[in-house]
């Protein structure tokens, strides 16, 4: 079983211990017998078994054996972690074989059950504490006889009793009442509690309490009994005086009467002579509180000083004046009133009084603006319907007019939207909606706006205040978004989206004009098979186009394997051997042709699809490497570019799959990495630690392009790092890159980390570079990237290295 059973000595040491232990206490049974057993305890917790040890000892030595059970003992135990344990010990005498006494102990973890019973401890606890802050009502429980068994505070303090006086008093006993006999007629039988088990329960009636000084009081009571149905076990009485609440209600009565409007009258001046309780029910301010002030404070800050000059002025020529002013109440809350002003005069013409009177709108206000909520927005998305859309792109479009920016429209349709709906039904679909409204919602920015054209179709303006350059990944981003799975009654969906877009003001000027050629566009997606989207005009730019046409096959080109790798020598200038390769991905397109990586890397960035391209570009390295291997064919080293977001746990996971499936060896395999990746260097150290330890080797790309901090190559386990093409480019002449590829040179001599130089061309640079003591060398002066099946040809030709 689970339990522990031991055997203790008359001394306290284990001579037995069982299995148990182990998982229980986290010590082997050899590592138990032979201690003393109450040095598992907690030292609190020590005495107690040492006395029921003693007391055993005690009956078996008196032979008496049986007598009362023994108590299980609950003693708190150091578990070998450290955790302390509640453990439910069954103690009982025992002999051996050999005569010897001690006592069986069968020990069971109870510390769950027990921090249960702690929690709930607590709980009632606190409850009680609750119900004696809620000082308003006498609360009393009674049991199934009727006699108290609680009783908060503020019940002692309403009857004239400590709350000890009241408890196990009977509850008939504290009213005077002809329903209800002075005390129970018999011994089991309470008249009060009776009433309420014929009724279900008692709900704010009278009932005439007896003070504890002997005078009456009228209370209002509501009870509620206690136990399951059939059974009473008691009831719970809430008590209160009834007087004050009925006060309470009244004027609220009162107040209600009179709240409909306010009158405030001032002196000449301004000071308030007279206000009404409406005025009180309004502003929150008693006339004790604001008369001889000046209305001003009531201001609530929302009008300019013009607003209530142009008041002033009118009331200075005409006497009357009348609208809407915000104000602040009492409790600080802003609110909209309605009403007028006159000014009161005298035989004379002079100015007597002013009279304001007006009304609370703002609940009005609320409903109207409910209204109107409602009816320029869709019902199931909430966002703006097609009319108020309309109403919002216009303003929009004015506004980019004024300040020279353009505006794209993307007309979103759901595809194959009817086939949900039929199939799932009208729920689901509805489901299907709100949760794309949402999509595409978050997918825009704050300054953007969505809205449900329709059926399945949504329209969005984006603003460009920094032009077209990024629009294609801003809408490739709204359709990954949205393409998300989406679990929809159990069903998992794949939504997709054609999207239409257009261009204020190049494709049209105004809203319609350039919804309809959103639309256009998108029925162009529709036409191409769905799932992708079209910009309505040519004028964006063949490069823009292509961009985001780019962005939507890119998905395609991993399934179909489009992608692959060339392979760029790199050389030793000193005899011209070859010291490895750099990997670099292509794109076959099928119909563009071969695609560079900074056609498609950057984009396949901005979409979040580097995980999936790099772990093909991976794959197909190591694979590549291994059929070399099998053809005899030696490649020193291959050099893979990782990209910053790659750098995570996947990677190894990764990495070790591949090396076991393609029997490399990591030594064989240079990753990569950009400055970039140690402005998080938190998260990426373990990670180059790791790959470190495994043996795979680490290059810093384009040195000195990126992150400006040297420290890291110290933190870092680098073997490389490549000086990138652009401080290349202006050797042997520029004085500045001379200084920085020597710079770099020293460094890496210094610190041990080899320097490859990348990009160079020119015969001329191989000269000065060799000078300078840098001989790695990678670029089309030696060879441009090439495809698999020639490094073959190559390598054969690579010079015989002359010995050295
Ligand atoms: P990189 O890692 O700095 O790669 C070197 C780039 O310089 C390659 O361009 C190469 O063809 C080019 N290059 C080498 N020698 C010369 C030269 O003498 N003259 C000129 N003009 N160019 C030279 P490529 O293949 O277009 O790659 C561009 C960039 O794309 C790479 O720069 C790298 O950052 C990225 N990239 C390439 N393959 C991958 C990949 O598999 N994964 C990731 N994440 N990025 C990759
Ligand atoms: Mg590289
Ligand atoms: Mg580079």
């Amino acid at each position: 079983s689970g339990d522990l059973i031991a055997h203790v000595d008359s001394d306290g040491y284990f001579t037995f211990v069982s299995g148990a232990s182990e998982r229980l206490l986290g010590y082997t049974p050899e590592r138990l017998i032979g201690t003393p057993a109450e040095s598992l305890l907690v030292d609190e917790d020590r005495p107690h078994l040492a006395r029921i040890r003693s007391d055993l000892l005690a009956i078996s030595a008196s032979g008496s054996g049986g007598g009362a059970p023994i108590p299980p003992l609950l003693v708190r135990i150091r578990h070998a972690d450290g955790a302390t344990l509640w453990m439910e010990c069954n103690l009982t005498p025992f002999v051996d074989q050999a005569g010897r006494e001690g006592m069986v102990m069968n020990g069971r973890d109870v510390t769950q059950r027990h921090t249960y019973q702690l929690a709930i401890e607590e709980l009632h606890r606190r409850n009680a504490e609750i119900l004696d802050a809620a000082a308003v009502d006498g609360i009393i429980s009674t049991d199934s006889a009727g006699y108290i068994v609680y009783a908060n505070e503020q019940a002692g303090r309403l009857l004239g009793y400590s709350v000890g006086d009241l408890v196990s008093r009977h509850c008939c006993q504290l009213l005077i009442d002809e329903r209800i006999s002075e005390a129970p007629s018999e011994p089991d039988s309470c008249a009060l509690l009776k009433q309420i088990h014929d009724q279900g329960s008692i709900q704010q009636r009278h009932y005439t309490f007896r003070h504890r000084s002997g005078h009456a009081i009228s209370m209002e009571i509501s009870a509620t009994p206690l136990g399951d149905q059939g059974s009473l076990s008691g009831c719970v009485l809430v008590f209160g005086p009834i007087a004050e609440r009925i006060d309470d209600r009244q004027s609220e009565e009162q107040v209600i009467r009179h709240v409909t409007e306010a009158v405030m009258v001032t002196d000449p001046n301004g000071a308030i002579i007279s206000v009404n309780p409406a005025f009180t029910a309004i502003t929150g301010y008693h006339a004790d509180e604001v008369l001889g002030c000046n209305p001003r404070l009531l201001k609530s800050g929302v009008h300019t000083p013009q607003f209530y000059h142009g008041i002033w002025h009118q009331l200075a020529h005409q006497g009357h004046w009348s609208g809407e002013v915000w104000n602040r109440r009492k409790s600080g809350e802003i609110y909209p009133q309605w009403g007028s002003i006159s000014v009161i005069t005298d035989d004379q013409g002079e100015v007597r009084n002013y009279v304001s009177v007006f009304t609370d709108i703002s609940k009005a206000r609320q409903a109207e603006e409910r209204l109107r909520f409602l009816a320029s927005h869709d019902a199931l998305t909430r966002l703006p319907n097609r009319s108020h859309f309309l109403e919002l792109l216009r303003d929009a479009l004015q506004q980019a007019q004024k300040q020279a920016e353009q505006l794209a429209i993307a007309f979103v349709d759901l595809d194959r939207f009817k086939l949900i709906n039929d199939s799932l039904g009208h729920a689901a679909g509805d489901q299907y909606l709100r949760a794309i409204a949402r999509r595409i919602a978050d997918a825009v920015g704050p300054d953007d706006q969505v809205s449900r054209w329709g059926g399945d179709e949504f329209i969005a303006y984006l603003r460009l205040p920094s032009g077209t350059h990024d629009l294609s990944a801003r809408i490739a981003h709204i359709s990954h978004r949205v393409s998300a799975p989406l679990l929809i009654n159990g069903h998992q969906l794949a939504p997709t989206t054609s999207i239409g877009v257009s261009l204020f003001p190049d494709d049209a000027s105004s809203a319609d004009d350039l919804v309809m050629a959103a639309d256009t566009a998108m029925y162009q997606v529709k036409g191409q098979g769905r799932n992708g989207f079209h910009f309505y005009t040519e004028q964006l730019g063949a490069a823009n186009r292509e961009r985001f046409e780019v962005v939507s096959e890119l998905h395609r080109a991993l399934r179909d394997r489009e992608l692959l790798l060339h392979y760029q020598p790199q050389i030793d200038s000193r005899d011209g051997r070859i010291i490895g390769f750099e990997a670099l991905v292509r794109w076959n397109h099928p119909m563009r042709g071969q695609l560079l990586p900074d056609r498609f890397i950057p984009q396949a960035e901005e979409l979040g699809l580097i995980p999936e391209v790099g772990a093909v570009v991976l794959d197909e390295a190591c694979r590549q490497l291994q059929q070399w291997q099998q053809q005899q064919i030696s490649i020193p080293l291959l050099s893979v570019n990782i990209a910053p977001n790659q750098l995570t746990s996947a990677l190894i996971d990764q990495l070790v799959v591949l090396f076991d499936r393609y029997q490399i060896a990591p030594e064989q395999l240079e990753l990569e990495i950009t400055e970039g990746v140690f402005a998080r260097a938190d998260s990426v150290l373990p990670v180059l630690t790791r790959l470190h330890q495994m043996g795979v080797r680490l290059a810093i790309d384009d040195f000195g392009t990126g992150y400006a901090s040297l420290n890291y190559l110290k933190q870092f386990p680098i073997h490389r790092m490549k000086v990138d093409k652009s401080f290349v480019d202006g050797l042997p002449h520029d004085r500045r890159d001379v200084a920085i590829v020597r710079t770099v040179l020293a460094l890496g001599h210094n610190l041990g980390i080899e320097v490859l130089i990348e990009g160079m061309e020119k015969g001329e640079q191989l000269a000065f570079l060799q000078e300078l003591g840098a001989y790695q060398i990678q670029g089309f002066y030696y060879s441009r990237p090439l495809p698999a099946q020639q490094v073959p040809s190559y390598l054969a030709q690579q010079p015989v290295s002359p010995a050295r």
